[in-house]
């Protein structure tokens, strides 16, 4: 299934070299981390990023795939401090006229906490004050 959804994205090589050109990764370095990679799976003990020992898998038979990653923003468990109608508080914790934070610009939801295991928390919270501020500006609140 994993393979399934991601298939598109991946650069398949049949071969380190292959894998090198195709991504543009400079070979003698990306050889350099393979061998190294697989005398620490041989070792049975990552000593370089501590990687746990029962998905140490040697890269050892083509193909070899590549895929680009990168960072996101999860959510926000500080930020902007804000009350029930998504307004924006001052210091004195007063809320800032016409100023509204939603979704990730916005704090206090997550504060301490982030609860994976409510389905679309964030998303939830993201569209549901979203909604409720489109209706405040519209006049319909
Ligand atoms: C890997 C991952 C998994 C997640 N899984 C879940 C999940 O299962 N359930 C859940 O509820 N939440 C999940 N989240 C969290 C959720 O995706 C975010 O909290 C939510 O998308 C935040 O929505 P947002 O509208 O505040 O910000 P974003 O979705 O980040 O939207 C901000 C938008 O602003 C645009 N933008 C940025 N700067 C500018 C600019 N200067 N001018 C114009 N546009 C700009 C960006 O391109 C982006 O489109 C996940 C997040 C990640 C990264």
């Amino acid at each position: 299934m994993m393979y399934d959804s991601i298939k598109g994205l991946l650069i398949e090589a049949g071969s380190i070299d292959e894998l090198a050109e195709k991504t543009g990764i400079n070979k003698e370095n990306l050889h350099k981390t393979i061998e190294r990679y697989n005398e620490l799976c041989e070792k049975g003990v990552d000593e370089d990023f501590g990687k746990d020992p029962a998905t140490l898998i040697p890269m050892t038979e083509p193909p070899y795939y590549a895929i680009e990653e990168s960072g996101a923003c999860l959510t926000t468990v500080s930020g902007l401090k804000v009350n029930d109608r998504s307004q924006v508080l001052d210091t004195e914790g007063v809320a800032i006229e016409g100023l509204y934070a939603l979704g990730n610009t916005s704090g206090s939801m997550f504060f301490g906490t982030y609860p994976h295991h409510i389905s679309a928390v964030s998303h939830g919270r993201c569209l549901c004050f979203g909604y409720l501020v489109g209706r405040t500006l519209a006049g319909l609140e």
